[in-house]
């Protein structure tokens, strides 16, 4: 199949949704009740809400400032007898350093790494793309990603025994498929395996994928281009930007700036009244009223974080946009958002 050439692995398997996905993968790993999971405090909601569907606990952690990716060092320092996995985020479709936290829990090897890739389909990091080091990687077909069949995701992973698993986590738990049930001619009893959700991907949507991933390399290139230039418009202002590290071939999912928290509210109101798009990713998860009730999170539980998600502004950046549709965002940065910064 297209997606195991892609990756170059072993299995892939089609899901519904990333959220539909990382839910089969951890019922079929068996996490449940009284597990920790580790996340960056820095992410879609999604990636925690799958743990905490399963009675698991997220354990959130701060993220690197520079790069807001997850680090070996934090996830060192979240261990616990109860870790059980590490959510691995490649935010912005910048991959962290996936080899480095393996190589960090080498004397662990009861931890499971998973890669949220939902916004790094097509991103590599020292040549390698995601599912390289990790026990599953997950990613999003969602309208809003860079390969979007309007929902729908799927699942890699190196391990013939878990993808099997979850061939049947995505389908109820049923042994067999519906469609396979009449493949020796008669009908064959199936039987339930194990807890399942129902995850898999109808073939109408998966039918708008393979063309995309054909072109996803052209697309890249002109993402890269935008990126490149807004990079090149802001470098010298007080805007922060996010550090790329040597390595990384970035999917430019997102391109994120950085205002003093205090501004950024203006500056949203400012580029909606321009007629410029915007969202803000992400907001700190643990901020966020079900998580901070829920176990009690303080802002300087993670600094960086919390920092980060007061100050994010992600500016529109989409293959069709134009060189003029650019220059416009570029100019109302600079006369509206800039000054509020100094
Ligand atoms: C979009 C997204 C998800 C969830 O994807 P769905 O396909 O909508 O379930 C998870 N993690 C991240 C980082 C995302 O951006």
């Amino acid at each position: 199949m297209q997606l195991e050439r892609y990756f170059s692995i072993e299995c892939a398997v089609l899901t519904n949704s990333w959220t539909n996905g990382a839910l089969a993968t951890l019922l079929a790993l068996g996490i449940g009740p009284g597990d920790e999971i580790i996340v960056p405090a820095i992410t879609f909601i999604a990636t925690s809400n799958v743990v905490e569907l399963l009675g698991a606990k997220p354990v959130f952690v701060d993220v690197d400032p520079e790069t807001l990716l997850i680090t070996p060092k934090a996830v060192r320092a979240a261990l616990t007898p109860s870790t059980k996995a590490v959510f691995i985020v490649h935010l912005f479709g910048q991959m962290a350093d996936t080899a480095g936290i393996a190589a960090s829990l080498s004397d662990r090897p009861d931890i499971h790494l998973l890669e949220d890739a939902a916004h790094c389909f097509e991103g590599t990091r020292n040549g390698e793309r995601p599912g390289k080091h990790s026990k599953a990687a997950f990613f999003s077909f969602y309208a809003t990603k860079n390969i979007t069949c309007g929902e729908g995701g799927a699942v890699i992973t190196r391990d013939l025994a878990l993808m099997d698993k979850v061939r049947q986590t995505i389908l109820h738990g049923m042994s067999v498929g519906a469609a396979d049930r009449f493949k020796q001619g008669a009908y064959q009893h199936w039987d339930m395996l194990r807890l399942g959700v129902k995850a898999n991907l109808p073939d109408l949507l998966a039918a708008l994928l393979p063309s995309q991933i054909d072109a996803v390399e052209t697309v890249r290139w002109r993402r890269a281009e935008l990126a490149e230039k807004y990079t090149a418009a802001f470098v010298q202002t007080p805007l922060r930007l996010v550090r790329i590290e040597p390595g990384v071939v970035h999917a430019h999912h997102l391109f994120p700036i950085h205002v003093p928290p205090a501004v950024r509210d203006t500056a949203l109101q400012r580029l909606n009244t321009a007629g410029i798009g915007t969202t803000v990713n992400y907001r700190a998860v643990p901020t966020l009223t079900y998580y901070r009730e829920k176990y009690g999170y303080v802002p300087e539980d993670h600094p960086v974080s919390q920092n980060w998600g007061e100050g994010a502004i992600s500016l529109p950046l989409f293959p069709g946009m134009s060189g003029e549709e650019q220059n416009y965002v570029i100019e109302k940065v600079m006369q509206e958002v800039v000054p509020l910064c100094s």
